[in-house]
């Protein structure tokens, strides 16, 4: 692996160690978690990019002869059908060489711990979510933070900033800070070549104003930036090249409906969509705004 722009920073973590609190409510009850770890049959998505996850939460393999590239882990009890889904993909688990992740919730970020251990992995995320990563838990300015489970600290982390990228044999992998669901969101963009054709992969982290009870977007003392990352974040999808958008909820951006439309033999191939990127900005700048006129509505302003 070899880190083109990136500046390796051991430092991050002295700069975060202050302000993060264990882990909270580790078994709080999750009514999706069933549904999301649904058996899915791993899949091509485009050359060497495939399909890993199970049917409600994505995870990415992107291949090379050099080693391979994971992005996200689901939930703990997940880790399994991935490792699973790899191996049934003829490649081994132990030829992943970084794991990467979009942000870090329980249901992101929760198998990832597993993962690394089965591969030996090096965990690669933004600085805020890795100082998470380390940490464990939840960190106090996520807007989810006192209503979600906290995730089990992860040991081989290591940040990378905005706009870095690094390498896996012919891979090439950039990080790209979307905040805004969690103040560490991160979305990551890579090529993939079928013969002479080439496509920009784009994984986009969850753009969605979710929070706990209480919490406001509009005036979040706890992440007082919210506002700002969430435009930076639809900015970037609005304006980076985009042929074939995943999400961390395949749902979101339709993977099925795709996936299907492929199977009935379409072409041009469904998985292709060069308006997708602005088109989940734009729905994502859409229920900001809902939230915030929710927001604005509501008379008592509580403590965040
Ligand atoms: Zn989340």
């Amino acid at each position: 692996m070899i880190f083109k722009t990136a500046k390796w920073t051991g430092l991050l973590w002295l700069a975060l160690a202050a302000g993060f609190a264990v882990a909270q409510k580790p078994s709080a009850a999750c009514a999706h978690c069933a549904e999301w770890n649904r058996r899915q049959k791993p899949f091509r998505i485009f050359a060497n990019t495939y399909y890993v996850g199970s049917h409600g939460l994505t995870s990415i393999l992107i291949t090379s002869t050099a080693g391979h590239v994971l992005i996200d882990g689901g939930l703990p009890e997940s880790a399994r059908q991935i490792a699973a889904n790899i191996q049934t993909l003829g490649f081994r688990i132990q030829d992943v060489k970084v794991i990467l992740n979009s942000h870090v919730h329980f249901d992101h970020a929760g198998g990832i711990r597993e993962l690394e251990r089965r591969s030996g992995a090096r965990v690669i995320a933004s600085e805020w979510s890795a100082g998470v990563m380390k940490k464990g838990g939840i960190a106090p300015d996520d807007p989810q933070y006192g209503e979600t489970r906290g995730i089990a600290p992860i040991r081989n982390v290591h940040a990378l900033p905005d706009g870095g990228s690094f390498w896996v044999g012919d891979i090439e992998m950039t990080l790209h800070l979307t905040p805004g669901h969690t103040p560490g969101g991160t979305s990551w963009t890579w090529k993939s070549c079928q013969g002479a054709v080439c496509r920009d992969l784009v994984y986009a982290d969850s753009l969605t104003p979710v929070s706990a009870s209480g919490f406001r977007f509009s005036q979040a003392r706890r992440y007082s930036r919210a506002l700002q990352d969430f435009e930076k974040s639809f900015e970037f999808l609005e304006t980076t090249p985009c042929d074939v958008l995943v999400t961390p909820h395949p749902e979101v951006s339709g993977l099925w409906e795709r996936l299907q439309a492929r199977e009935r033999g379409e072409t041009p191939d469904p998985m292709v969509n060069h308006d997708a990127c602005r088109q989940l900005a734009q729905h994502g700048r859409e229920l900001l705004r809902e939230r915030l006129a929710q927001e604005a509505g509501q008379k008592s302003v509580s403590a965040d």
